[in-house]
């Protein structure tokens, strides 16, 4: 595909349009004369052919006002765009029942391919923009791997070929297609003419205009039929509700303009209202009391003063369009750029953008919003993504669960929906096509799985089951207060791993011993600046405050890999998690480490500092990164700071080089702590987000277990304090067989310190302990068979 130049990774560039204030915009600039080719002229993102554009829209729309059958209408659109944009061909394929695309209009291939010539989504180039959902320009189609050649429309004979997706509320409906005979390199102009035209196409089929839609199903297989879609659990959990799409249908009626001055000032007071609503969202109360997360949304409010996203909007409009339209094609291009975008700190701005993109349709179209008084008190929210602020614009109280097309762990609205404990499901393909308004839905985050509109037997089932979580819910908070002690009498260690202050009440909520992992790095993921020492004490200071009294195990920066920080733009490593991140940026950047390590011991002043290095590969790298410690202790010293009445540092074992030298590394570490989300990924060599692999392996292999063993041998031997932090211990079966490893701290996100604690009460540890080395040495591909009967025969309550 030709490149389209607009599509590079800035999020906003405020050079590339003028601001909405600004009324001395260029005026009309014949860019490609008539009959030209356009190649002959490079693109300078500014000169668009205004008047040309709104030319063609108008013609439209007055073709759409003549009497007439639809087909007729749409065999003379098909002609004026092809004489508009000077191609051989243009055709409209529709998408119709099972996904299938219908050629329903053309000029230029052969007219009895009329209704006749059907292709699958992903079939073709035709197919392909629309699997998409993307524009894709090739100046020499057939040589495109997925041409798919089809003799009855004659399309051999024409060698380029131009393509946009027809979509409305964020679905592909069809595509419009034109084609050359020679090659020729369509113009970014003209791509983003034929999309206008797109959009336009969408709004008359949905406003009846062009009734073609009868048996259309938008990918709807139009029987409402039960479904299961596979996702990525990004907050786990389990509900069942309805679904409630997340634009709810917002109808732009009128796409072209007549008077753009018009449209400008109804942009500029929209513009006004929304960052007006935004203001109001955050002196909100209940978004004060969000701590940190109360940055994401102001960085959000930033963008919506961005004037290079505002001056493209009002760029549209003079292309002819309502500004509500312009809006919508400005959606359609940032959802463009974001399908190309891979970094995700940029991908999650464009997010923003489209959020905020929504909400100005809100208000030009003056719609309610998402007020709550029209949604299910059990509603299950459906988007292709979503914005922090969004998700907060919905009654947290009605919300059971989130289900996104897109989404990734570090996502802000991922962030805020744990925050709020709302299960959230993402990269759960088709679910806005699927679903449909009012639809029920199961759920099942802990499964990674999405149910819709699933039978009554089946919602029955999982209503019992969250019924009987609710109420183990109950029994579980009874334990708050009880010792993590095993029948024969072992006390283990039960801490929670954290990452934010709001997660900090929840460590005297579940009655857990400490902090067994702090993740330093999401409170600076949520900023936009690399908070200072100062910024980073006062932080520390009040982690240390409202841990009253329990201890903290502070992890330094884990960042690198797929934990961006906004302000700290590396390379992009080919292989992220294995690339430079963690403690190998820490040490080749000092400075940042030590600044780290500075305002820690300043929060611990008189208190007990417990530090942790991530990622630590080989004995020399902790050396290092201690001696970095030892240095910063005596500066304070030096400086006649207080400081820390004890310091241990540790490390984080999720390399598996490290556990090769153990023996010289446990005589210099105060302790460690196994990271075996990190150490199970390299010991398999499985990416951990990688949904395909989720389920290949299993933590309860006996050959990781074997591992864990043999590190709590050596750590007990040595009488070094070990602890385990990855999710595995977050699980009561798998925690059971940490214990027979040997592990006896562990630290897990705070829900689940009930049901382990309730696991530890009524385990019997010492036959469990003779028992596990036999069956590490099995040949099986997982002990959780064998485990769960043990448990089950033991009476231990997972
Ligand atoms: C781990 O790798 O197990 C761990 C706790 O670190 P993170 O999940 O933050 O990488
Ligand atoms: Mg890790």
């Amino acid at each position: 595909m030709q490149n389209r130049g607009r599509i590079d990774p800035a999020v906003s560039d405020s050079t590339d349009a003028e601001p909405l204030s600004d009324k001395s915009k260029p005026g009309p600039s014949a860019k490609v004369p008539e009959g030209k080719s356009p190649d002959s002229k490079p693109h300078d993102g500014r000169s668009h052919d205004w008047a040309g554009s709104r030319r063609l829209l108008r013609l439209l729309r007055d073709l759409m006002k003549e009497r007439g059958s639809s087909q007729m209408k749409l065999d003379k659109i098909v002609k004026l765009i092809a004489q508009d944009i000077v191609a051989e061909v243009c055709s409209i394929y529709v998408l119709r029942s099972g996904d299938v695309l219908e050629l329903f209009a053309t000029m230029g291939l052969k007219p009895e391919a009329v209704h006749q010539t059907r292709l699958h989504v992903e079939e073709g180039i035709v197919g392909q923009v629309a699997a998409l959902a993307l524009p894709l320009a090739l100046s020499d189609a057939q040589k495109h791997p997925n041409f798919a050649y089809r003799p009855e429309t004659g399309e051999e004979n024409y060698q380029s070929l131009l393509g946009v997706p027809i979509q409305r509320a964020g679905r592909v409906i069809g595509v419009l297609a034109v084609q050359n005979v020679t090659p020729r390199n369509y113009t970014d102009e003209e791509v983003e003419a034929l999309e206008t035209v797109a959009m336009l196409l969408a709004e008359l089929f949905a406003g009846g205009e062009i009734a073609l839609l009868d048996e259309t199903a938008a990918g709807d297989d139009g029987q409402g039929k039960p479904m299961r879609l596979d996702g990525l659990a990004l907050n786990d959990g389990l509900a069942i509700g309805q679904a409630v799409p997340h634009t709810r249908g917002i109808v732009i009626s009128q796409v072209i303009a007549d008077d753009p001055e018009e449209e400008r000032e109804r942009l500029v007071t929209a513009v006004a209202e929304m960052r007006g609503a935004i203001d109001d969202l955050l002196a909100r109360a209940d978004i004060a009391e969000l701590g940190e997360h109360r940055e994401i949304l102001e960085v959000y409010r930033m963008f919506a003063e961005d004037k290079g996203w505002i001056g493209r909007i009002d760029e549209a409009i003079l292309s002819g369009l309502t500004a509500e339209a312009a809006v919508e094609k400005i959606q359609v291009d940032t959802r463009t750029r974001m399908a190309k975008v891979k970094d995700p700190y940029l991908k999650e701005r464009l997010s923003d953008l489209e959020d905020l993109g929504n909400r100005l349709l809100h208000h030009l179209l003056e719609l309610d919003g998402t007020g709550p008084q029209d949604l299910p008190d059990d509603m299950v929210l459906i988007a292709r993504n979503l914005g922090p602020a969004e998700l907060l614009d919905y009654d947290a109280t009605r919300l059971r669960a989130v289900v996104l097309e897109e989404g990734s762990p570090t996502a802000h609205v991922v962030i805020m929906a744990r925050a709020l404990n709302i299960p959230i499901i993402g990269r759960c393909r088709d679910i806005v096509t699927s679903a449909r308004p009012g639809d029920r839905i199961v759920v099942d985050a802990d499964n990674e799985q999405v149910l819709l509109r699933p039978n009554e037997e089946v919602q029955a089932t999982f209503a019992s089951t969250i019924a009987e979580r609710d109420r183990r819910k109950e029994i579980f908070a009874a334990t708050r207060d009880l010792p993590p002690v095993t029948l024969d009498g072992l006390r283990i260690a039960l801490n929670i791993n954290a990452g934010l202050l709001i997660d900090i009440p929840h460590l005297h909520d579940s009655g857990a011993d400490g902090i067994g992992l702090y993740r330093t790095e999401i409170a600076f993921m949520v900023r936009d600046t690399f908070p200072g020492v100062t910024a980073q004490t006062e932080l520390y200071s009040r982690v240390v405050e409202q841990a009253d009294g329990k201890p903290v195990v502070f992890r330094t920066l884990d960042v690198g890999g797929d934990k961006v920080l906004p302000y700290w733009q590396g390379e992009v490593d080919e292989n992220p998690a294995m690339g430079w991140r963690a403690i190998r940026i820490g040490l080749d950047r000092p400075a940042v480490l030590r600044q780290q390590i500075r305002a820690l011991l300043r929060a611990s002043q008189g208190g007990e500092l417990r530090i942790m290095f991530p990622m630590i590969s080989d004995v020399a790298e902790f050396e290092t990164a201690r001696a970095l410690l030892d240095r910063e202790i005596e500066r304070e010293g030096v400086k006649g700071r207080t400081l820390p009445s004890m310091v241990k540092a540790g490390v984080m074992l999720e390399v598996p080089s490290l556990y090769w030298q153990l023996p010289a590394l446990l005589d210099k570490v105060d302790f460690v702590s196994v990271g075996s989300n990190d150490l199970f990924q390299f010991h398999f060599a499985a990416d951990r987000g990688n949904p395909r692999l989720v389920r290949r392996y299993d933590v309860l292999a006996p050959g990781f277990l074997k591992l864990l063993h043999g590190i709590a041998s050596q750590a007990s031997a040595k009488q070094v304090a070990l602890s385990l932090c990855g999710d595995m211990a977050a699980h009561p079966l798998e925690a059971m067989a940490l214990l027979g490893c040997g592990f006896e701290s562990l630290s897990m996100p705070a829900p689940s310190v009930a049901p382990v604690k309730t696991m530890i009460r009524s385990l019997n540890l010492a036959p469990l302990k003779t028992l596990l080395p036999s069956w590490l040495e099995l040949p099986d591909h997982s002990l959780r068979d064998r485990l769960r009967s043990y448990a089950k025969e033991q009476g231990v309550e997972l």
